[in-house]
């Protein structure tokens, strides 16, 4: 927003920038968290993704592609804040073949993973939900099917190494 900018460009010539509370990228609000895909600073209100830009162009755009990768059902990546300090972060994703998943059927397992930032003299807690499809479940303490994938290039490389220096 221009707005804005202009705001944060008169605070950077006073020099009060770091002192200055973070404004909402959408409004004057007092931003409270960082939205994880644009990395943009937002109040509560305008935290969840079809409440700012570009994430909520982007969320229409993908409207049509956000299926259930099992059931083909829509899901709708959501992220919000329950307090100033709390934020909530799920992308209705697989976290171990990174394909979408829905709620009901086919996230066989969900895993909280939740993670402390420092903003300031606040610390914001991000939590994430990890899901896992049927097929990553039992992967997923190796991080799925991606995670498997990296296993065996590793011991790929090793076994690759190892027959190089026996057939030197
Ligand atoms: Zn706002
Ligand atoms: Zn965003
Ligand atoms: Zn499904
Ligand atoms: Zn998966």
């Amino acid at each position: 927003m221009p707005d804005n900018n202009l705001r944060e460009e008169n605070e950077r010539r006073s020099g009060s920038l770091v002192t200055a509370t973070r404004r909402c990228h959408e409004c004057s609000e007092e931003a409270l968290g960082r939205c994880p895909e644009c990395r943009r600073s937002l109040c509560q209100n305008h935290f969840p993704k079809q409440q700012h830009s570009p994430c909520a162009e982007k969320q229409m755009n993908m409207m049509h592609t956000q299926v259930c990768y099992v059931c083909g059902i829509q899901v709708y990546p959501d992220q919000w804040s329950i307090s100033r300090t709390t934020h909530f972060i799920d992308p209705y994703k697989c976290r171990g073949c990174d394909r979408y998943i829905c709620d009901e059927l086919h996230t066989r397992r969900k895993v909280d993973d939740v993670t402390i930032i420092r903003e300031g003299l606040r610390g914001h807690r991000y939590q994430y939900t990890n899901r896992y499809c049927d097929l990553c479940a039992p992967l997923y303490q190796i991080g799925g099917i991606k995670g498997l994938a990296r296993l065996v290039v590793i011991a790929g490389t090793i076994i690759a190494t190892v027959f190089f220096y026996l057939h030197r």
